[in-house]
């Protein structure tokens, strides 16, 4: 499903991403970690041309990001996406944040997007707050609604990044528990995030970064059992 091949990205003369490659098959799950500032959110950004890279080949469903020829917002509407900071549209109720894309860019009538979305907003738990604004809900009942909005676009594959890391901790596994659900029903995934209780749950593979460069790729079996990088270890050893 995604397919990225020795990627590599500058900001003038500072390399974010060197040589990058990785695939996840449909249907997997794939952890990113790694220390802040080690190019998470710009790979995954990237993943859905929010960036642009200089080398190498990213192809999502066989469709290549980096051509110019690719029409990005029609990609960028099937792979779903989410934020730490969750960036619903405050102006907008729960349910127009849910329908307003699927009206505007799938050509849905208000009708069918409303039905679906309060399909979702049930699915996610808060079928009760339709005509609440993003304002009057907790953090993790946003982050609930953001994830609800990107599947409401029936998307191929869903990105994450971070997604709890903004949150209470009270709040952090209302949210990892729709993403387990939705891992668990076979959603390819590609999360970057820090909750190796998650990782170990539904990961199929850990990916860790550190500088720009995956040192590790492996399946969360032996990232867990025996990182081989010292890096690995290391910050293992912090967040476990
Ligand atoms: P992570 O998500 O792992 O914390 P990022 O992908 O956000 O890392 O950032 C990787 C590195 O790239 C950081 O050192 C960051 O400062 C740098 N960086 C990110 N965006 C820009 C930018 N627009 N211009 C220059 N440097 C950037
Ligand atoms: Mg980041």
């Amino acid at each position: 499903m995604i397919t990225i091949d020795k990627v590599s990205k500058h900001y003038g003369s500072f390399q974010v991403l060197t040589d990058c490659s990785t695939r996840v098959a449909k249907g997997e799950v794939v952890v990113v970690c790694g220390p802040s500032g080690s190019g998470k959110s710009t790979l995954i950004k990237c993943v859905n041309g929010l960036e642009p890279f200089q080398s190498g080949t990213i192809h999502v469903d066989g469709i290549s990001v980096g051509d110019p020829k690719t029409n990005l917002p029609k990609l960028r509407s099937r792979v779903g996406m989410v934020f730490q900071h969750f960036e619903l549209f405050p102006h907008m109720s729960i349910t127009e944040n849910l329908t307003i894309a699927q009206e505007k860019v799938l050509g849905r009538s208000k009708e069918e997007a409303r039905a679906k979305g309060v399909g979702l907003l049930d699915r996610v738990g808060l079928k009760a707050h339709a005509d609440k604004f993003p304002g009057q809900l907790s953090g993790g009942q946003q982050q609930r609604v953001a994830i609800a909005r990107a599947l409401s676009m029936d998307p191929i594959c869903m990105l994450f990044d971070e997604p709890t890391s903004a949150l209470d901790p009270e709040m952090i596994n209302e949210v990892l528990d729709v993403m387990v659900e939705l891992a668990q029903e076979g959603m390819t995934m590609m999360c970057v995030t820090h909750e190796m209780g998650f990782a170990r749950k539904v990961a199929n593979r850990v990916i860790f970064m550190d500088r720009g460069h995956i040192v590790e790729d492996d399946t969360k079996e032996a990232f867990f059992a025996n990182p081989r990088s010292e890096r690995a270890q290391q910050f293992l050893a912090k967040i476990l």
